[in-house]
């Protein structure tokens, strides 16, 4: 690896002026699971890491007002065993348990797997079917984005030079609703999803038709997306056999995989529809029961 300078900021402040300063060629360092790679591999050659595992306020889970406010350097394990999250949001805890192995899971954080805009991943997917939005710090006061308009294309991300991803924020679920995800690994059950599908649906408590429909799709397309036509198949709707066969089927049509080793374009389409197929009556019959 190519010398570096190695710097541990202690304030979300310090480590945007650390990174302004070196102007593109420092790193953001958190759990270092995917960017020691890339530096072993010399596809990354910064002059400075900025490790900010020591800003103690990233690495909170808590409430704010409805919210829950999920803070940059929470790693997948405290999401595992999060109680607070095991009460609000249990399919995120859920979703932990097939997330890489231990090991990984113990170092790799929330904000990294925002922020290395890595295609094959979980997390995003849940988070955007949540409507999440994130914080994002930087030299000139920061921003908030809805957190689909962070990514861009594959490995990349709408952050800037001097900008530290610092929160994910996720509202309330809509009354009578409910969410789950599932996500498929065609090689092995360790291996990073292939493919994973996350489904938020309320049910009209009057009529029993769906009401505000979420349908996330994440590594089949180069950033993790909302299948919106395939939403806009169910919302307002009964969940008629007809119309979750359309619901799949538009949603295998608007996602935009390619042909790699976990499977072909075709076969990627063909399990989107399937999963979503199976996901969305689940979804509907645990958001019934909901108040
Ligand atoms: C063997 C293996 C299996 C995996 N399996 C899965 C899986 O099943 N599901 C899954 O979702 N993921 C999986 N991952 C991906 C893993 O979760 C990500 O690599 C991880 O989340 C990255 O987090 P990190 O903290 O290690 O980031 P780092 O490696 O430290 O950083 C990654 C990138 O993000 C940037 N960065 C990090 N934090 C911030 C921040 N707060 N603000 C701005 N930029 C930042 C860094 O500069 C770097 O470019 C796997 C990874 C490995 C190595």
């Amino acid at each position: 690896m190519k010398h570096f300078e190695y710097l541990e900021p202690g304030t979300v402040d310090e480590a945007c002026g650390l990174l302004k300063q070196y102007a593109g060629n420092a790193r953001v360092f958190a759990g270092g699971s995917s960017l020691t790679i890339l530096l072993k591999q010399g596809f990354l050659q910064p002059d400075a890491l900025i490790n900010i595992k020591k800003i103690d306020e990233l690495r909170r889970i808590e409430e704010s007002g409805d919210d829950l406010v999920i803070g940059a350097l929470v790693t997948h394990h405290d999401i595992e065993t999060s109680s607070l999250l095991a009460e609000r949001l249990p399919v995120l805890c859920e979703l932990e348990h097939d997330v890489a192995n231990i090991r990984v899971r113990n170092m790799a954080t929330v904000g990294g797997n925002i922020a290395s805009g890595e295609p094959l991943t979980d997390l995003p997917c849940v988070f955007i079917t949540l409507d999440a939005t994130v914080r994002i710090a930087n030299t000139s006061g920061g921003r908030t984005l809805p957190l689909e308009e962070v990514f861009l294309d594959y490995y990349e991300t709408q952050l800037g030079e001097d900008e530290v991803l610092t929160h994910v924020v996720i509202p309330p679920l809509p009354s009578h609703s409910a969410i789950d995800y599932v996500r498929f690994s065609s090689s092995s059950v360790v291996d990073k999803p292939c493919i994973g599908v996350a489904v938020r649906m309320s049910v009209n408590p009057d009529d029993g038709a769906c009401g505000s429909v979420r349908i996330g799709l994440g590594c089949v397309a180069p950033t993790p997306m909302r299948a919106r036509n395939a939403e806009a198949v169910l919302e307002g709707k009964p969940l008629t056999d007809e119309n979750l066969q359309a619901a799949a089927r538009a949603a295998a049509e608007e996602c935009d995989p390619m042909d790699d080793l976990r499977g072909s374009e075709r076969y990627k389409r063909e399990m989107v529809a399937a999963l979503v197929r199976r996901l969305a009556p689940r979804v509907y019959e645990k958001a019934k029961g909901q108040g």
